[in-house]
């Protein structure tokens, strides 16, 4: 059994199949050996909402002063929903219109408030960017910044901002000709390939 809390959280990623260990080719055409699928937390919302439960927990213990939790659409909206849910916080979603991210007028009550933003996996850090620039223009003060899955290993910055993740993994992508699983001889998955368009 283990008995660390990245291995429970490990876990239950591996629970929700949301990360799944193999041989994949990404969407760079680089291939490895972990891989992200990112519906499976919204598929298993009993795994989700254990997981989300050791979110809050670090949430809570940063003590933060803020009114809104914030997540980008789609698959930030189950995740910042229940964390919101959670912490008794108020929930909004940015989402994209024509490519670029914006937020409903709807959510009024986000002017000049304090948010946090909680995303489901970071790689660059790209949407969590967009999504601050969205929350500035409502003069929102964005007081912490969370993601359960930190692919970066730990190396970003967003706007110059930390990002604290629940699981922080490193994920080495490599080459088709330079591949250890290729050359052990593993067959090669391409996960997605049907959904794409
Ligand atoms: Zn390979």
């Amino acid at each position: 059994m283990p008995q660390n809390r990245s291995d429970v959280i490990l876990n239950l990623f591996k629970e929700s199949q949301a990360l799944l260990k193999g041989h994949f080719q990404l969407t760079s055409g680089k291939h490895s050996e972990w891989y992200f699928e990112k519906i499976k937390l919204i598929e298993r919302p009993v795994v989700l909402e254990k997981i989300i439960t050791w979110l809050v927990e670090d949430i809570k213990n940063d003590c933060l002063d803020f009114d809104y939790v914030v997540s980008p659409a789609y698959g930030g909206i189950a995740i910042g929903f229940l964390t919101a849910l959670k912490l008794k916080k108020f929930f909004a979603f940015t989402q994209r219109a024509e490519e670029k991210m914006t937020i409903r007028s709807g959510f009024s009550g986000l002017n000049k408030a304090k948010a946090i933003i909680v995303e489901d996996i970071l790689t660059t850090g790209g949407s969590v960017s967009e999504v601050l620039d969205c929350l500035n223009l409502r003069e929102v003060e964005v007081v912490g910044i969370y993601c359960l899955v930190d692919r970066s290993g730990g190396e970003v910055l967003v706007q110059g901002k930390p990002v604290k993740s629940l699981l922080s993994l490193k994920v080495e992508a490599y080459e088709p000709d330079s591949c250890p699983l290729c050359q052990q001889g593993l067959p090669l998955v391409k996960p997605g390939a049907s959904d794409k368009r």
